[in-house]
């Protein structure tokens, strides 16, 4: 079945009008991949009906980011999402969502300044004003966020808590090719080669989490041998940040920390910025 495409807030509020139920949603970017597919086969169990956004949000890109790049593949989208049994497309283009530049804006806070924060500046703040908005056009019951984008999904998580939005958010766990890379819309930029270097990534976080009985320094140095092999590598992997994080606040966890933490790294192949992170557990340990 095709879903309704609405591309205006009219259409958009007739589309919605029609929905029974409790409705599900996941806001992307567009070009969808299987990480995409299993963020709306999860909105499926969750709502009676399932609402996709398909927006390129400038507000989250800087200066010298990939907004005029990124890949657009829309006919593809909604093919997925036929295929998926989505009720509702909410493809706005920038001029609809944006009629004109928003003086009013969320800041996310520290948070928003750590980590893929620090390397991206005012990220995070262009990406929680667009979730609100979205929630506010779509007004869903749930939604969904892939823990792919780990800090994002904490900080709309906080977003949700501070500001009282009445949505229940769900994470779904990161997909990955059988080789371990994490799958991304930004993949498709990668030349065979760069293919080849990104792997470092998901092979350094592994190497990290298999050191988690040992305690945190040990994750981190871990980790950090994969990525020293990746800097020599040809194309080099140039890091942006490797971090051992509380999943909740993204603070460094310290040496005596016990319980949830998330690896996380980006960098960047050729002109590719690329991110992971893994969940691992740290238990109680003796001095
Ligand atoms: P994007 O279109 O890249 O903005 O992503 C839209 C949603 O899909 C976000 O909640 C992402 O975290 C999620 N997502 C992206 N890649 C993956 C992946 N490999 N596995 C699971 N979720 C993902």
């Amino acid at each position: 079945m095709t879903p309704v495409i609405a591309r205006t807030r009219e259409e958009l509020a007739a589309a919605r009008a029609q929905v029974r139920g409790a409705l599900a949603f996941v806001p992307t970017m567009g070009a969808l991949h299987e990480g995409h597919r299993s963020l709306i086969r999860r909105a499926r169990e969750l709502g009676d009906a399932v609402a996709v956004s398909i927006f390129v949000n400038p507000l989250q890109f800087g200066p010298n980011e990939d907004l005029d790049r990124y890949p657009r593949t829309f006919d593809d989208d909604v093919a997925m999402c036929a295929a998926e049994g989505v009720d509702l497309v909410w493809a706005p283009t920038p001029e609809v969502m944006y009629p004109v530049t928003p003086e009013v804006r969320l800041s996310a806070g520290r948070m928003g300044t750590v980590v893929e924060g620090a390397a991206r500046p005012g990220h995070f703040d262009g990406m929680l004003t667009v979730v609100m908005k979205l929630f506010h056009q779509v007004r869903p019951d749930a939604a969904v966020f892939g823990a792919k984008d780990a800090q994002q999904l904490a900080l709309i998580r906080r977003m949700v808590a501070d500001l009282d939005v009445p949505v229940r958010i769900e994470a779904a766990p990161t997909v990955r090719e059988p080789d371990g890379l994490a799958l991304s819309s930004r993949n498709r930029y990668l030349s065979d080669a760069e293919r080849v270097t990104a792997r470092y990534l998901s092979r350094a976080l592994r190497a990290g989490v298999e050191r988690a009985a040992d305690g945190p320094a040990a994750v981190r140095s871990a980790a950090q041998a994969v990525l020293d092999e990746a800097a020599e590598a040809d194309p080099p992997l140039h890091l942006d940040y490797l971090a051992l994080v509380d999943p909740a606040t993204f603070e460094e966890v310290g040496e005596a920390h016990a319980g949830e933490a998330v690896l996380a790294v980006a960098g960047k192949v050729g002109t590719t910025h690329l991110i992971d992170n893994m969940p691992l557990q740290f238990e109680p340990r003796e001095n």
